[in-house]
C-alpha cells in the first residue's frame, strides 16, 4: 500500500490545515518535552513567527534512564492544546502506550511514533484506526524495509496518513549521537509515495551540528523537517544539548528555504 509500485503519485498527508508533501518545505519545531505553560507558549510562538508548520512537544517521554523526567503526561497534552489556540499551530506529539490512545486522539492533530516502538505492531495496529495523521520514526536499529512495513502495518490497518521520519541509526560511529542516514531518505521517497521527512536534531545530539544536518535532509529529497527548540536549552529537562535558541532557529528556516528553493 505505500509502495510507488501501487500508487505512483505522491501522497500528501495533512496535518491540521496544511498539507506536508506538496512539493513545499514543511517544518515542525518545539521543544523535546513540554514542561510548563509560559516554556510551550513562548515557543509556540517563536517558531510560528519564524515561520514553522506545525508544534511539536512530548508529554510523554521514552527516556533512557526512569530516574529523568518522563513528561508531564495528559498535562502536557493540555498545554500544548493551549499553544495550538494561542497561535494556531497544528500540534505533534509522541503516543508510547496503546492505552494512551483515546487520549493522545483528543488533544493532537499527528501522533508521533517513536523510534524504540517502530515495531510495536500493536501500537501500529491501533494507529490505523486512530483517524490521525502519524509521524512513524525509524527504529535506530532498523533498516529501511522494516521502516517501510511498520508504514505499512498502518496503511493495511486503515490509516494512509502516515510520513516517514528518519532520525539516524546506531552505527560503529558514537562521535555524534546517531548517524543520519540520508541514503534512507533518497530511497524511501523513491520507493513509496509517503512524504518523508527527517529529524536534524536526535542525530546530531548537539545544537551545532543541527543546522548541516537539516540541510543535508533536505539536499537528499525530504519534504520537511522535525527540529526540536527550546527557550533556554542549556536547562531542558530533556535533549538539553541538542536543542536550538530560538535565534538558532531562524537562521534554520532562512538555510533551510535557501536550500528548498535551489532544488
Ligand atoms: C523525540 O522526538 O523527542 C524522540 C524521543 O525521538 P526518537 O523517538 O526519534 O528518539
Ligand atoms: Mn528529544
Amino acid at each position: 500500500l505505500v509502495s510507488r509500485q501501487w500508487k505512483r503519485d505522491p501522497t500528501p498527508v495533512k496535518i491540521g490545515d496544511r498539507e506536508i508533501g506538496e512539493g513545499r518545505l514543511f517544518i515542525i519545531a518545539g521543544p523535546c518535552s513540554v514542561e510548563t505553560e509560559e516554556q510551550i507558549l513562548t515557543t509556540a510562538k517563536a517558531v510560528k513567527e519564524a515561520g514553522a508548520d506545525a508544534l511539536r512537544g512530548g508529554a510523554f517521554k521514552p527516556r533512557t534512564s526512569p530516574y529523568t523526567f518522563q513528561g508531564l503526561g495528559e498535562r502536557g497534552l493540555i498545554l500544548l492544546a493551549k499553544a495550538r489556540e494561542a497561535t494556531g499551530l497544528p500540534i505533534t506529539t509522541e503516543l508510547m502506550d496503546p492505552e494512551d490512545l483515546p487520549l493522545v486522539v483528543k488533544y493532537a492533530d499527528a501522533i508521533q511514533v517513536g523510534a524504540r516502538n517502530m515495531q510495536n505492531f500493536t501500537l501500529l495496529k491501533k494507529l490505523g484506526r486512530a483517524g490521525k495523521p502519524v509521524l512513524l520514526k525509524r527504529g535506530f536499529g532498523n533498516t529501511i524495509d522494516e521502516w517501510l512495513l511498520a508504514a505499512e502495518y498502518i496503511a493495511l490497518h486503515g490509516n494512509g496518513d502516515v510520513v516517514l521520519v528518519e532520525r539516524g541509526i546506531r552505527t560503529f560511529d558514537r562521535t555524534l549521537r546517531f548517524t543520519l542516514d540520508v541514503g534512507a531518505i533518497a530511497y524511501a521517497k523513491q520507493h513509496t509515495h509517503l512524504p518523508v521527512i527527517g529529524d536534524p536534531s536526535h542525530p546530531a545530539g548537539d545544537r551545532r551540528f543541527v543546522i548541516p544536518l537539516a540541510l543535508a535532509i533536505l539536499a537528499a529529497g525530504a519534504d520537511g523537517l522535525i527540529v526540536e527548540v527550546h527557550p533556554d536549552p542549556d536547562n531542558a529537562w530533556s535533549d538539553a544539548k541538542q536543542q536550538l535558541t530560538f535565534e538558532q532557529f531562524k537562521e534554520l528556516v532562512e538555510k533551510a528555504r535557501a536550500v528548498a528553493r535551489a532544488l
